[in-house]
């Protein structure tokens, strides 16, 4: 997605140990009009008419996943927690999840009253590094029984193995953007 390209090329910055920061039109701030963007072109790739729920993990994934709802017919957003609160009662999914920003596992879950064996989920996410976050969601619908129809990522860092472990898998998996290589701070894309 060229005007996604453009935008990581102009505002990104690479930081240590392979992060690419996009908090300016992302992670922090959002660009409503490019998020809107990036929704059609989820819509674009993932046609299937039977997508009825979009799956994603807070906090990043929310409004991707919000916004890209819009340009289905029917899909509600589900977004998978990292925190138990008081406000998740019930029957739970439940995994784990290395996390690639804070180096530390933790429990991703969601209650079983929003997913079920009747589901056909898009799975969205902000970034694809080592593939745990998307591994831990695909984890989530194969314990409600539903079928995961594809995965959507905004950005995917080429240079690390989640995004081919999981193609070699058989996942439906499309990125927006692919970064292929970020040394010495140059951003490189898969054309
Ligand atoms: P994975 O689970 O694929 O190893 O990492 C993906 C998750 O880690 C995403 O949900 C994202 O929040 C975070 N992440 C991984 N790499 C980056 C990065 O370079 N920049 C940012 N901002 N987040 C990243």
């Amino acid at each position: 997605m060229e005007l996604l390209k453009e935008r990581i090329l102009k505002d990104g910055s690479v930081k240590e140990g392979g992060v690419l920061k996009v908090d300016s039109f992302l992670n922090h701030r959002m660009d409503i009009s490019l998020l809107q963007e990036i929704g059609k072109e989820f819509r674009r790739l993932f046609p299937q008419p039977e997508i009825n729920k979009i799956l994603t993990i807070e906090a990043s994934g929310i409004g991707i996943a919000a916004i890209t709802a819009q340009y289905f017919d029917n899909a509600d957003v589900i977004f998978a927690k990292k925190t138990k609160s008081k406000n998740l009662d019930g029957e739970l999914y439940s995994v784990p999840v290395f996390s690639y920003t804070r180096g530390i596992p933790f429990e991703v879950q969601v209650s079983k009253k929003y997913l079920t064996a009747e589901d056909h989920v898009l799975i969205l996410d902000d970034f694809l590094a080592h593939g745990q976050a998307l591994k831990g969601l695909m984890e989530i619908v194969r314990q409600s029984g539903a079928q995961v129809v594809g995965c959507g990522i905004v950005i995917e860092k080429g240079f690390q193995d989640g995004g081919q472990l999981l193609r070699e898998q058989g996942v439906n998996l499309k990125s927006l953007a692919i970064v292929d290589s970020m040394d010495n701070g140059i951003i490189q894309f898969r054309e």
